[in-house]
C-alpha cells in the first residue's frame, strides 16, 4: 500500500490571518450586541477555538454533534444529534461554526434545528467553502476560504479520525 500524500493547501499563516479576519468581520456586524456561536463537531474544535479568540464582542460558546444518519434529510426525521445544544438560545443571535461545507445538507438540517429552538437569527460561518459537490444552494454569511474540489485535513480536519491535529491544511491524495 503506498503512503498518502499531503498536499498543502493553507499555510498556518493562512488560516491565521483568515481566521482574524472573519473575527473582525462578525464582531463588526454584531458591534453593540453579543452571539452564541455553536461549533460543529468534531471538525471545527480548533477552528472555533481560534474564532472566539479573535472577537471583541461578548460571545457564548457551544457545540453540536450532527451523527451520522441514513439519507441525509432532514424531513425524514433522520437527524439525530449525538451531542445537543445545552444553552438557552431563545432569541439569541446564533452562528453555526463549520469546518467545511461540502454538501450543504448538514448545514441545513442544523439551521432547522436551531431555529426550532427559537434563535432570533442563524447565520453561517465555514473556514472552507468546497463547492464542486454542493447539493443546496445555502448562504454562507462568513466564509473563509473557497475550494472548487479535494478532500482536505488537518486544522481540525480528518480523514477516518487521523490527522485533526495538523497545523495547516492539506489535499489528502490516497
Ligand atoms: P456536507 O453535509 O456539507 O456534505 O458535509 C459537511 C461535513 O462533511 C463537514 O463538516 C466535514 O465533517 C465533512 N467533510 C466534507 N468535506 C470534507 C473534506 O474535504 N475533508 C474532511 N476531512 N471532511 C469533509
Amino acid at each position: 500500500m503506498s503512503m498518502p500524500e499531503l498536499i498543502p493547501v493553507l499555510s498556518k499563516n493562512e488560516i491565521k490571518k483568515t481566521v482574524q479576519n472573519l473575527g473582525t468581520t462578525i464582531s463588526s456586524d454584531y458591534r453593540n450586541g453579543q452571539v452564541v456561536m455553536i461549533g460543529v463537531l468534531k471538525g471545527a474544535f480548533i477552528f472555533m477555538a481560534d474564532l472566539v479568540r479573535q472577537l471583541s464582542i461578548p460571545v457564548q460558546t457551544d457545540f453540536i454533534c450532527a451523527s451520522s444518519y441514513g439519507n441525509k434529510t432532514c424531513s425524514s426525521g433522520k437527524v439525530s444529534f449525538s451531542k445537543k445544544i445545552d444553552i438557552d438560545i431563545v432569541d439569541k443571535d446564533v452562528i453555526l461554526v463549520e469546518d467545511i461545507v461540502d454538501t450543504g445538507l448538514t448545514l441545513v438540517c442544523l439551521i432547522e434545528y436551531v431555529k426550532s429552538l427559537g434563535a432570533k437569527s442563524v447565520k453561517i460561518c465555514a473556514l472552507i467553502d468546497k463547492q464542486e459537490r454542493r447539493e443546496i444552494d445555502i448562504e454562507i454569511d462568513y466564509a473563509g476560504h473557497s475550494i472548487e474540489k479535494g478532500f482536505l485535513v488537518g486544522y481540525g480536519l480528518d480523514y477516518a479520525e487521523d490527522y485533526r491535529n495538523l497545523p495547516e491544511i492539506f489535499n489528502l491524495k490516497l
